[in-house]
């Protein structure tokens, strides 16, 4: 079982019934639409990069590179909100919320059906769902022989937008590219530095500066992440599985794109997090790019998991 609802102490948790799952549901779609445009990009450019280092005068055209740039005003909006709303002061206020309040327990099987229900119920006749994308990942992992810790990660890793539904402020806390709070804003996070200039911590004269309140090699578990469902799952399960240190970096880094895919924030890195980068270099794929996989049957796997995984929550 894990403990993956927030709610105060001696109240009964309740859901958040005002918030709309499809336009939620949606925005993550776009979301990771935009992170493919820029991964494919990225590798576009890597590839560039090759060549023209092969032949130095070759001629590089990047802006073709940033297609994700074209992405819908909404997926616009809401980083524009997003990077203007995650500040340090809301990052610690997230972190003291999340230590300071008690969660219901539920076994990860409930946890993804509720999220599922709380998505789907806003529109009954959509066919998109949370619950597909996370069996298509564990799938995807399975058939390619990852280790089962592998799979249960993909299995797991998104249940941290139960989060929507419960604690958050909006979807800009829950879902998105992730990037450190406390140091400057890289121009590598996607839209680029310019986008922060509505976050009150661009003009904090240590916040704003390169390695801001960190040091070199402090090691990325001592960086404080955007806050966002990657981060509070990570803290769910750092203290209630006995998941690898893998699976954990899968989890808490899988949408810290500057970082593992853009190459931003290498400096306060560590030897255990050049481990760690190669890991979510490995999980990525599988997030990203298995949607167009076959629609697994959720009832099927349903029967097959639960027989497997009962005895390990
Ligand atoms: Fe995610
Ligand atoms: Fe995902």
């Amino acid at each position: 079982m894990i403990g993956i609802l927030i709610q105060k102490p001696s109240q009964v948790p309740t859901f958040r019934t005002d918030r709309d799952g499809l336009a939620f549901e949606e925005l993550c779609d776009e979301i990771e639409h935009a992170d493919i445009l820029a991964d494919k990009a990225s590798k576009q450019e890597a590839q560039q990069e090759e060549f023209a280092a092969a032949k130095f005068d070759a001629d590089k055209d990047k802006s073709q590179f940033r297609q994700y740039e074209t992405a819908s005003d909404r997926v616009k909006n809401f980083y524009l909100e997003q990077h203007a709303k995650q500040t340090v002061a809301y990052n610690l206020k997230a972190r003291n919320d999340f230590h300071s309040k008690t969660r219901a327990e539920m076994s990860v099987w409930e946890a993804m059906e509720r999220l599922n229900t709380l998505i789907d119920e806003s529109d009954p006749d959509t066919d998109l769902s949370q619950i597909e994308h996370l069996l298509q990942s564990a799938e995807a992992m399975r058939r390619d022989g990852c280790p089962r810790w592998m799979q249960l990660t993909g299995l797991i890793h998104d249940l941290g937008k139960l989060l929507f539904f419960f604690d958050a402020q909006g979807q800009w806390d829950v879902v998105g590219d992730t990037f450190p709070v406390g140091c400057a804003f890289d121009d590598k996070i996607i839209y680029g530095n310019k986008s922060f200039s509505a976050n009150p911590d661009v003009n904090d004269p240590i916040y704003s500066t390169e390695n801001g309140i960190y040091t070199p090699g402090c090691g990325l578990e001592n960086i404080m992440i955007s806050w966002g469902h990657d981060e509070y799952l990570y803290h769910v399960v750092k203290d209630q599985s006995s998941l690898p240190d893998e699976a954990l970096a899968m989890i808490r880094y899988h949408s810290f794109y500057p970082w593992h895919q853009q190459g931003a924030y290498r400096q306060f890195m560590n030897e255990h997090d050049e481990r760690m980068l190669k890991a979510v270099k490995w999980f990525n794929p599988y997030d990203l790019y298995s949607k167009s996989d076959e629609k697994p049957c959720a009832e099927k796997l349903k029967v097959s998991l639960t027989s497997h995984c009962c005895c390990n929550y």
